[in-house]
């Protein structure tokens, strides 16, 4: 999401006659988008901060302005905190508000003195309606359908930092999907931090949910792929899990975070399923596409987890053998119901979980790679690889996977057959 809004920004400020530059000397503007979700996220803005305030300050020295901005969620939970911490910081505002950035910047411009703008309403406008165009450019788009989130996990500072549900009408969607196409979109996926409880109006008024909304799409001229981008397990309604049968186009993986597999851990956390309803689903969705690979999010640590519930987390992994899955230590967020929990586990113990729970994951995504080799896979191409004649694509299981080939096949499907596996990428050759 946070990839989205940057391009949404970076669109929004060419629109305002700025370049990109990748180095930070020669930038009038200097922005950071930012991530409150785990303590390290946050924190390591402070350091950016400080280094983009040195160059801040040599420029200065040869009469050089520079802009400093802050946007995102930390912004949303730190509010006022941002400019007492860096005061040389000129804007802060939360992930709602980044439609305003142009004005601020007219405001900044205007103002004699310096004066630090923070702004972290919900405002009560979409600010979708106010984004310029989407022009993502390249093959691969995202394209953000939904934001926020009502469902409180007792861990997670999301529904504080980004407010509660909203998804954008059918048409809005469909009418950005189409732009990505004409501009050479392949595959688009469809983003929210809760995406499969979207419930989009159509033209009549009538609420549509995420099914509805992906056979619409996958109905547009020219589009090859679509995924969606992260499912809640107690919001995978059954004409969903059937879109993973009916639309060819819909790529067989999905990331489906459970969090852990203990049912006593998981009441704690506040989500709305059990291991077993998980389990079911993911069963549902082998026989809508025996081809589907599963991904997950877990996060080892949580108050009050004992070697019991750890191993249940094991034992889910097991069962599904996911083929990816990111996985953290419980990170104390303030604010939220679980920061105050009495029952909170050791940093070593968190630790050492992580480790045993990644070697696992690792050993499985590891397995399914391996599984790949001999296989013919369409690959789509995305990136220049470190080789010349080399090319790094996406298969449709969003393994990273290198090919010798024609530069000209960039942003283009080919056929490949993979001939070799690691635990992060696959190579192949064109076929
Ligand atoms: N809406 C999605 C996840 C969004 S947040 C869902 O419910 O599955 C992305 C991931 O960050 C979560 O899946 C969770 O694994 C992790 N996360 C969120 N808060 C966290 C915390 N306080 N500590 C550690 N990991 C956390
Ligand atoms: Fe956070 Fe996801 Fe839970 Fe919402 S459903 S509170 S985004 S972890």
């Amino acid at each position: 999401m946070n990839v989205y809004d940057s391009s949404r920004i970076a669109d929004m400020l060419k629109n305002e006659g700025y370049e990109e530059t990748h180095r930070q000397a020669e930038a009038d503007i200097v922005l950071f988008n930012t991530c409150h979700i785990r303590e390290k996220a946050a924190e390591k803005l402070f350091s950016d901060l400080g280094r983009a305030h040195l160059i801040q300050l040599e420029r200065e020295e040869s009469g050089k302005k520079t802009i400093i901005g802050v946007v995102g969620c930390v912004v949303q939970a730190e509010d006022e905190q941002i400019i007492k911490r860096a005061p040389f910081v000129d804007f802060a505002l939360g992930p709602l508000m980044y439609h305003k950035i142009p004005e601020v910047l007219r405001q900044i411009k205007q103002n004699k003195e310096r004066q630090p703008i923070v702004n972290t309403e919900f405002p009560a406008e979409s600010k979708f309606d106010f984004l310029p165009e989407n022009k993502a450019g390249g093959a691969c788009s995202f394209l953000a359908i939904q934001e926020g989130c009502n469902n409180f996990c007792t861990y997670c500072v999301v529904p504080y930092t980004r407010g509660v549900e909203y998804s954008r009408p059918v048409a809005e969607v469909l009418a950005e999907a189409k732009r990505l196409l004409a501009t050479g979109t392949l595959e688009i996926n469809l983003l929210g931090q809760n995406v499969n409880s979207y419930h989009g109006e159509d033209a009549t008024g009538k609420e549509r949910n995420l099914a509805y909304l992906l056979h619409k799409v996958a109905e547009l001229d020219g589009l090859k792929r679509i995924r969606y981008t992260t499912s809640y397990p107690a919001d995978m309604t059954d004409d969903l899990i059937e879109c993973h049968r009916d639309i060819e186009i819909l790529m067989p993986y999905l990331h489906l975070p459970i969090q852990s597999g203990s049912d006593s851990i998981l009441k704690a956390m506040n989500r709305r399923h059990t291991s077993g309803d998980y389990l079911r689903i993911v069963e549902k969705l082998q026989k809508a596409n025996p081809q589907i690979g599963m991904s997950s999010d877990f996060i080892v640590g949580f108050p009050g987890e004992t070697d019991a519930d750890f191993q249940q987390t094991l034992d889910i992994v097991n069962e599904v053998k996911y083929i990816q899955a990111f996985s953290f230590k419980y990170s104390r967020r303030a604010g939220t119901p679980a920061a105050v929990m009495d029952n909170q586990v050791e940093e070593k113990v968190k630790k050492e979980r992580l480790e045993i729970l990644q070697n696992l994951l690792f050993a499985y995504q590891d397995k399914f790679n391996q599984s790949c080799i001999g296989k013919k896979m369409p690959v789509l191409l995305e990136q220049k690889g470190r080789h010349k004649g080399q090319l790094i694509g996406r298969t449709p299981y969003m393994q990273n996977l290198h090919v010798e080939t024609d530069s000209a096949n960039m942003n283009k499907i080919i056929e490949v057959k993979i001939t070799e596996a690691t635990t992060n990428s696959l190579s192949g050759k064109e076929i």
